[in-house]
């Protein structure tokens, strides 16, 4: 994968990867559809184009938090069904109910704000009523789920709102020991019997991410709703993305700005706190924290350059990175060659690597890759 003339930096995205990864999820939950989760800017993949390669790779939904994120796809030409379900008081829904966006309902205050922009379009709202079965975020707990079936089947009755899905979210999926999973799908299955009882007819039933897309067959339901893994990512930390069928979409690269010559026991980058054990040679990538490099990988954050694996040699600066050669590499790193932050090829440091060396999960790494780094699809 290059990195193309001229960049200091670029995320290279594969899109043949999306749809392949898109494929395989599908060949894991096999009677079920699919909904691309593409939200954050599709986990730092770029929103129309992993859109698009999802859609390619046999997604038939998308899903987003925001619905400015919706949207953006429909402003792009993208009709395929998509669902946004954070919304806040006076959000656009006029808007997304002229465009055909689906529209995740939490709580009461919601439906009669759809409502009355439904009202004023003189459309009707596509709805999906959520409910929380555990995780104590957003959705309607079930104590309040009876009501909100109410009230949503009566604008329903009046022509407002079509209520086509019900869905709920896991608060461990990615353990799938644990009892909370279990309790969880009794629930959901508790509040789409109550909502069976009351009237509704739910096209589409839904709770499955990537981990219980993976994991567990008895969440799939008639929709999974992954995202992660879309991104050939893994959402089991200890189970590498191979194992799924899944391929890394994203290679994270930088030019290496200089190498220069540095004498053993000198201190190297912000605060010295890394020292030079050896006459060695330094070289500067130009990718730092202001281009979403976790700071919290100062010195332990990997980087492969001339085929060898390195770490980053103290503290991550804003727009750059120094990385110390000594073990392998003296002679060997030229300015203009590339350096491998994080990819996908066999022995490349790996967005779960990154998320090891700074503390974090590797949704993380990708997500908040920063602005300044060119998004490159190939
Ligand atoms: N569904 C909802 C409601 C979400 O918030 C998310 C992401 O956090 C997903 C699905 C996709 O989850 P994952 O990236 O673990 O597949």
């Amino acid at each position: 994968i290059e990195l193309p003339e001229g960049l200091p930096s670029a995320a290279v995205i594969d899109l043949d990867a999306i749809a392949a990864n898109v494929r395989a999820l599908r060949g894991h939950a096999p009677g079920a559809g699919l909904m691309a989760v593409v939200k954050a800017d599709a986990y730092g993949h770029g929103l129309v184009p992993a859109a698009r390669a999802a859609l390619a790779g046999g997604a038939a939904w998308l899903g987003t938090a925001q619905l400015s994120e919706a949207l953006a796809l429909r402003a792009a030409g993208l009709t395929a069904p998509t669902l946004s379900w954070l919304t806040v008081p006076g959000d656009r829904y006029a808007e997304a109910i002229r465009q055909g966006v689906d529209i995740g309902v939490s709580a009461g205050w919601a439906l009669a704000e759809i409502a009355a922009a439904a009202r004023e379009v003189g459309g009707t709202a596509r709805l999906h009523l959520k409910v929380d079965t555990g995780l104590n975020r957003n959705g309607c707990t079930l104590a309040d789920w009876p009501q909100l079936l109410e009230d949503a089947l009566k604008l329903q009755a009046d022509g407002l709102v079509s209520v086509v899905g019900g869905f709920s979210h896991f608060v461990s999926a990615d353990e799938p020991a644990d009892p909370v999973n279990a309790r969880q799908l009794e629930n959901f299955v508790t509040a789409l019997d109550l909502a069976t009882t009351a009237g509704a007819r739910f096209e589409v039933r839904h709770i499955a991410n990537s981990p219980a897309t993976l994991s567990n067959p008895d969440a799939h339901f008639d929709l999974v709703r992954p995202g992660l893994s879309v991104y050939g990512l893994s959402p089991f930390p200890e189970r590498p993305p191979h194992e799924f069928g899944l391929r890394p979409a994203m290679t994270l690269l930088g030019r290496v700005a200089n190498v220069k010559r540095v004498a053993a026991g000198q201190g190297v980058s912000y605060g010295h706190t890394y020292v030079t054990s050896t006459d060695t040679e330094v070289a500067v990538v130009p990718l730092g924290y202001g281009d979403g490099i976790p700071r919290h990988a100062s010195g332990t954050g990997p980087v492969q350059l001339g085929g060898r694996r390195f770490r980053v040699s103290g503290r991550v600066c804003m727009d750059q990175v120094v990385v110390d050669l000594a073990d392998g590499g003296i002679g060997r790193v030229a300015a203009g060659d590339v350096a491998v932050l994080f990819g996908g090829a066999p022995g490349e440091p790996s967005a779960q690597d990154w998320a090891q060396a700074a503390g974090t999960i590797n949704y993380e790494i990708v997500t908040r890759l920063g602005a300044r780094v060119p998004r490159v699809h190939t």
